[in-house]
C-alpha cells in the first residue's frame, strides 16, 4: 500500500502511457475502501493477489505522483478483508489531502456515468466505450456521451460587516451555510446567481465577483464559488429549500463549514479575513 501524504499530486488522464506499476482506489457502490481506523487507501497490484473481492470496471483516472493511478470497482457481495471497511466520501472531508479529494471525486463521477449509460438513450443498444476519449458512444449517432457535470453557483452575499448565511432543510441541526443552486440550461452563472438568490431569500445583489471553484461529486455538481454584495430586498426564506436565513455578524457567526472541507468554507474564511485585516 502507498502511504498517504499532502505531497501527492494529481493529474487527471484519460489514456495511460506510462510503465510504471498501477496503483489502485477501489469503489464498492458509492464507498471506498478504507482500513479500519478509516485511513483512506491506495493499494498495489500485489496488495490484492489473495484478497477474495471480486472486481469489476477497472478504469484508468491519471497519475498520481507519476504512478498510474486506476479505479477499481468490486461487486456487492465481495468480502472484504479482516483490516478493511468502506467509506463514504463525506467522511472523509477534511481529512484527506486535495489531490486524494480529486482522486475520489474523478472515481466516484466515473464509475457513476458508467452505471448510468449502460445503454444508448436514443435506439437502447450496448454503449461502447471510446479509444482515445473519456467518451461513451454508440453506432447508431457516434455522438460522445461524456461523465456529465452539473455547474452550480455558491455565493457568499454581504453587506460590510455581516454575513447572509442560510439554514437549509436538509441540513443538520442548526448548521448554516451560503446560498446555492444549480445553473439552468441555456442560463449564465451571473444570471443564476440574481436568479437563484432571489427565488431562496428575496435579496438582489451587485458586484458578483469570481472566487474559485471545487468539484462536489454527490453526484456530479461543480461548484462555481462567487463573493456578491448585498443590493436590496428584505430576506425571506422561501421555505422549500431555505427553512432559516439571516444576518450574521462576522463576530458572531453560527455553525459554518470550514474552508477545508468545502469552497463554501473558503468563501467565509476569505470574507472574514478581508474584514480583520
Ligand atoms: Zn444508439
Amino acid at each position: 500500500m502507498i502511504p498517504v501524504n499532502s505531497n501527492l499530486v494529481f493529474t487527471p488522464e484519460n489514456i495511460n502511457t506510462s510503465s510504471e506499476s498501477a496503483i489502485l482506489i477501489i469503489l464498492r457502490g458509492q464507498e471506498f475502501l478504507t482500513s479500519k481506523n478509516s485511513e483512506f487507501l491506495i493499494f498495489e497490484e500485489d496488495d490484492l493477489k489473495w484478497s477474495e473481492m471480486e472486481m469489476f470496471n477497472k478504469q484508468f483516472i491519471g497519475y498520481l505522483n507519476d504512478q498510474p493511478c486506476y479505479l477499481l470497482e468490486i461487486t456487492p457481495e465481495s468480502k472484504l478483508d479482516d483490516d478493511l471497511v468502506l467509506t463514504p466520501l463525506r467522511n472523509l472531508l477534511g481529512r484527506i489531502p486535495d489531490s486524494l479529494f480529486t482522486v475520489c471525486s474523478r472515481s466516484l463521477q466515473l464509475s457513476e456515468w458508467i452505471r448510468n449509460n449502460q445503454f444508448c438513450g436514443v435506439c437502447g443498444t450496448k454503449m461502447k466505450m471510446h479509444e482515445t476519449e473519456r467518451a461513451m458512444f454508440c453506432e447508431c449517432n457516434n455522438v460522445p456521451v461524456y461523465p456529465r457535470i452539473s455547474p452550480c453557483i455558491i455565493v457568499l452575499v454581504t453587506k460590510g460587516e455581516e454575513l447572509l448565511l442560510a439554514h437549509n432543510k436538509n441540513f443538520p441541526g442548526t448548521f448554516y451555510s451560503t446560498l446555492a443552486g444549480f445553473i439552468e440550461a441555456g442560463e449564465s452563472a451571473e444570471s443564476a446567481i440574481h436568479r437563484e438568490i432571489f427565488e431562496e431569500v428575496k435579496v438582489r445583489v451587485q458586484n458578483i465577483k469570481y472566487f474559485g471553484s471545487q468539484s462536489w461529486p454527490f453526484p456530479s455538481q461543480l461548484m462555481l464559488g462567487y463573493h456578491a454584495e448585498y443590493l436590496e430586498g428584505e430576506i425571506t426564506p422561501d421555505g422549500e429549500e431555505i427553512d432559516l436565513a439571516d444576518w450574521f455578524h462576522y463576530k458572531d457567526l453560527p455553525n459554518v463549514p470550514t474552508g477545508n472541507i468545502s469552497i463554501s468554507g473558503q468563501l467565509i474564511e476569505s470574507y472574514l479575513e478581508k474584514l480583520n485585516n
